[in-house]
């Protein structure tokens, strides 16, 4: 992404604790820009609850507008009310920029507790595809004409007893296509070829969903075997090969299935290194991979599509913590560094991660982390800020 050296980012503050980690984080990455000779003006921009107040709706025309025209941006978290009458919020403003992509990183942090033995090992970069599988949110109630039209079919499918048949059914669409799958696939590869990464990982659960989630794979392969000559090679052509090893500086795509991906991602953490999924299993997994790294408080993200990215943390807005000034905003603060790393500014993406882990291994840190280690001190999210601008 090209930007000026004065570049005005468009920054969501977002709901619940959006409050307290969205000027938190614009203090870090500001301090950044500054201290490597840059300046960013913010552009403040409304979603969700802030924007029903000022503009009666959800997600108002302007924001979308500022998005396109700046072509990167930075988002805090925002509420889905569960039964509100609206889908997601987040997937509305995905689909609507066409940011196919959420890169979810995940690496450790030195300082940060972890439920694995070996948190270190952990170095990941999950591609979850951002518009299709049930994310579409094509599905119909029970009682509505939709689903009595389809009721027998269902029925007969599984083989439903009489009580089953007498209850209500709900009825959802699951849609994957290779247009979608394709474009994610190259995204991660690309992305695996530039960080000279070892593997890319196809997660599916292709043995169930065969002509979804299975074609997910096979479209994945396509695009590996067709589109990079000898850059990149698949596992299966490796398993013909002799030693089965794959010939250094080649780029290895294989693919796994995603409950034992979730497993593996557990025991053999060492063994991933860049994955590319369906939405709904970019989900499950990328939250659980956080989870290895210290939680949600850490993990960053970032939505991106063909010249477009909006920064965003993994995490949602925690609303009973909303407004408290405790909330960690390192997961926010680590989006501003893919925002960074995206637009070149690399080494004030590496001042941002200096100063932030540099904080938390002097143990310096928000309540999540602290209740989890010995000792430390306990900073409010604007304290942890200061400490991480210092
Ligand atoms: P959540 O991520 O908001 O919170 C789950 C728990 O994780 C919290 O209770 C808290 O203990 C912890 N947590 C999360 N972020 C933290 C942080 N920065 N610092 C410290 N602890 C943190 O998930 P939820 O409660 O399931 O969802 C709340 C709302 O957020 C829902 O409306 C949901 O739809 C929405 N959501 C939005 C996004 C997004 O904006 N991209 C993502 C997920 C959920």
């Amino acid at each position: 992404f090209d930007v000026p050296d004065e570049p005005i980012i468009p920054f969501i503050h977002g709901d619940g604790i959006g409050q307290d980690v969205a000027p938190a984080a614009q203090r870090v990455l500001g301090a950044a820009a500054e201290a490597t000779g840059r300046e960013i003006h913010w552009m403040r921009l409304y979603a969700g609850e802030a924007a029903r107040e000022r503009y009666n709706e959800n997600l108002p025309a302007d924001t979308l507008e500022a998005l396109r025209e700046f072509n990167v941006g930075i988002k805090g978290p925002l509420t889905t009310p569960v039964g509100a009458g609206f889908r997601s919020l987040n997937v509305a403003l995905r689909k609507r920029l066409d940011l196919y992509t959420n890169v979810r990183p995940t690496f450790h942090i030195d300082g940060v507790p972890s439920p694995v033995s070996d948190p270190g090992a952990m170095d990941m970069v999950n591609f979850r595809e951002n518009t299709e599988d049930v994310y579409a949110g094509i599905e119909w109630e029970a009682g509505t004409d939709e689903v009595e039209q389809v009721r027998e079919f269902v029925e007969e499918e599984m083989e439903f007893d009489e009580s089953i048949h007498e209850g209500a059914v709900g009825i959802g669409v699951k849609p994957i296509t290779e247009f979608g799958t394709k474009r994610l696939v190259r995204k991660a590869i690309d992305y695996a070829l530039a960080h000279d990464r070892d593997s890319v990982t196809l997660v599916h659960k292709g043995n169930i969903m065969k002509f979804t989630e299975g074609a997910f794979r096979d479209w994945g392969y396509e695009v590996a075997a067709e589109e990079y000559g000898d850059e990149v090679i698949t596992e299966d052509t490796l398993w013909e090969d002799e030693d089965g090893d794959a010939p250094e500086d080649t780029l290895v795509v294989n693919d796994r299935i995603a409950d034992n991906m979730l497993q593996q991602i557990l025991t053999r953490t060492d063994n991933y290194d860049v994955l590319a999924m369906p939405n709904l299993n970019g989900d499950y997994l990328s939250d659980s991979a956080g989870a290895q790294i210290g939680g949600l408080g850490i993990a960053p993200g970032a939505n991106i599509g063909d010249g477009r990215m909006v920064a965003e943390p993994v995490h949602g807005s925690a609303p009973k913590h909303a407004g408290k000034d405790k909330a960690n905003p390192t997961a926010l603060i680590l989006s501003g560094r893919i925002l960074f790393q995206e637009i070149g500014w690399d080494d004030a993406a590496q001042k941002v991660y200096d100063a932030v882990e540099a904080t938390i291994s002097s143990k310096q840190v928000t309540y999540d982390i602290h209740r989890q280690i010995e000792g430390g001190e306990k900073l409010a999210t604007s304290e942890f800020a200061d400490v991480i601008v210092d």
